[in-house]
């Protein structure tokens, strides 16, 4: 018996707005004293009222759009009824019957909803003293919570598609989603059963990176196979993730939705999206801006790799550049921007990375100019400068600054191909390097290329390594 496993994620993540989703308090994560950015209406006290926050709608049916889910006019927001010292309502306030996007995917992937509803407080276990602290900042932050069907059959697949989400709210602006902040926490529904069956499934929360998202769903892949092939049951509960032993561990037997008894929030209007100022479906539409997949499909139409692609898709700041690279100069073929990207992607990659540059370093005070370093493609494209040259010409402006035209005269690396200019490296070549040259004439091929690569070091690599090879044949013979 063959057995096939079922996954389904909810994703939850903090929204970038002024505000908090019901009250005028401050929505800061980056907030460290607790409990400053607090209100009557986030500690919940006695006849308060919530107000929603356009805001934060405007996100949800933003990110709703992006992913091609169908946007609800009408919605309205219920309590989900818990008790927990991190909410001090007593209640979340959800969307349960209406919830602002239905349907829509991402990469192939089916997403069943997404709603909006607030986030809880965070609580600080004090092992020393047994205590629970509770910091309410994070209490009412508006908080979006997407869910997908459950259509995915591997842990690679999930953390994938964990990533793309991630990218695609970063895009449009609506979520830091850091999830080691926590602006982003994933839960996993993991269920194992014959082809064609779903069996019982396990929820697992408490996953706070990618790895342990991928990690846990392997875990429990396993442990449920395990389990149902010596004959055991699965039990529908949650579980958690323990880091540190790499495993899951039971939490508590799953609560069904009427244990929570939702109901409609009496002291909220209904949300009728028609006429607010905003959320029009064309005002939503306009807003949202390329998209990672069509980042992607422009490169790959231009013939860029798709290592090089997936790179200015994961990382936008290096792909800008690498736009304004392309923007500047005049290239006229795949090659050529291909060319230019590999200058881009690997090299100027490799600077950043060993200097340790940050992108924000590298967008407020980038010394290198896309302009000049167009300019620095160019010229080796017009054969001005060796490929070794320009790597050397590039560090100096990531380093200093500067025009690559003007590094290039002041450090000697413009591509000598002119016979005369290379004519004394080559009787240079030949004179000190007597025992090779007897070597090549005795039919010793190797050994031209080893004077080649003398050539090379004595011109710093500027010389034109073709005319120069043409030269030293000429003259050894
Ligand atoms: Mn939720």
């Amino acid at each position: 018996m063959e057995l096939v496993p079922t996954i389904g994620l909810e994703i939850h993540a903090e929204l970038k707005t002024a505000t908090k989703m019901f009250c005028c308090s401050k929505n800061d994560s980056d907030e460290t004293r607790p409990n400053t950015n607090i209100c009557p209406v986030c500690m919940a006290h006695p006849g308060t009222l919530p107000v929603i926050n356009r805001e934060a709608v405007r996100h949800v049916l933003r990110v709703g759009a992006a992913i091609e889910g169908k946007l609800a006019d009408y919605t309205e927001f219920d309590r989900k009824n818990y008790f927990y010292p991190d909410l001090p309502k007593g209640y979340q306030l959800s969307q349960y019957m209406y919830p602002l996007v239905s349907g829509g995917s991402l990469n192939g992937i089916d997403i069943t909803r997404i709603h909006l509803e607030e986030d809880t407080a965070s609580s600080q276990h004090d092992p020393d003293t047994g205590a629970t602290l509770v910091d309410y900042n994070r209490a009412g932050v508006p908080l979006m919570e997407l869910v997908t069907e459950p259509v995915i059959h591997s842990a690679t697949d999930a953390g994938n598609f964990a990533r793309d989400f991630q990218l695609v709210i970063r895009y449009l602006g609506s979520s830091d989603a850091n999830m080691e902040k926590g602006e982003m926490r994933v839960e996993a529904n993991i269920s194992v059963a014959p082809l064609g069956d779903r069996g019982t499934k396990v929820e697992v929360k408490n996953l706070n990176s990618f790895r342990s998202v991928e990690r846990a769903i392997e875990y429990e892949i396993r442990r449920q196979t395990e389990l149902i092939a010596s004959g055991g049951v699965v039990v529908q509960e949650t579980r958690g993730w323990d880091e540190a032993a790499q495993k899951t561990f039971s939490q508590r037997i799953k609560e069904g939705s009427a244990d929570y008894r939702y109901f409609p929030e009496p002291d909220l209007p209904k949300l009728v999206r028609s006429g607010v100022k905003g959320l029009s479906d064309d005002e939503i539409r306009f807003s949202i801006p390329e998209l990672p997949a069509a980042r992607y499909a422009r490169y790959t139409s231009l013939g860029i790799v798709s290592n090089d692609a997936g790179l200015y898709v994961r990382e936008p700041w290096i792909g800008n550049f690498f736009d304004a690279v392309i923007a500047a100069g005049r290239f006229k073929d795949g090659a050529a921007i291909q060319l230019a990207s590999n200058y881009v992607a690997t090299d100027l990659m490799k600077l950043c990375r060993d200097s340790r540059k940050t992108e924000t370093q590298f967008e407020q005070n980038s010394v290198v100019k896309p302009e000049l370093f167009a300019q620095l493609i160019e010229m080796i494209l017009d054969k001005k400068i060796s490929s070794r040259g320009a790597k050397d010409i590039l560090a100096i402006m990531f380093e200093q600054g500067g025009s690559p035209k003007e590094i290039a005269a002041r450090e000697g690396l413009e591509q000598k191909s002119d016979e005369n200019a290379l004519l004394s490296i080559v009787q240079q070549i030949i004179n000190s390097n007597q025992t090779v040259v007897t070597e090549f004439k005795g039919g010793k091929q190797e050994a031209l290329q080893f004077l080649l690569g003398q050539g090379m070091k004595l011109t710093k690599g500027a010389a034109d390594p073709n005319v120069l090879r043409e030269l030293l044949v000429r003259h050894l013979q």
